[in-house]
């Protein structure tokens, strides 16, 4: 399962929104505000694990209910205290690590 919402007020470039059960670990699939560092050219040369331009150094997600830049209502399961869910994974080594 994964969705990603279209929304015209994100910022330019490592941030989306999208509807996954996979990305934090949850019986079910959330809304979240995914984060995401890409690997520049000089990024590249430093280090050898990372092979492409555009390859993910980390990412950093965030369970949401709404849209942080247009407000939009993304899930109705809207609960107090509930959301909240975060990982950050680090992906510049030989191995994805989950922190
Ligand atoms: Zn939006």
């Amino acid at each position: 399962m994964y969705k990603i919402h279209e929304c015209d007020f994100l910022p330019a470039g490592g941030i989306s929104i999208v509807f996954s059960d996979s990305i934090i670990d949850s019986d079910k699939a959330i809304w979240s505000l995914l984060i995401e560092r890409e690997a520049t050219e000089e990024e590249l040369e430093d280090n050898h694990y990372l092979e492409n331009v555009g390859d993910t150094i980390w990412q950093t997600v965030l369970e949401i209910y709404n849209c942080p830049f247009c407000g939009q209502t993304l899930s109705s399961e809207r609960a107090k205290n509930a959301a909240g869910n975060f990982a950050h994974i680090d992906s510049s080594g030989w191995d994805s690590k989950r922190l």
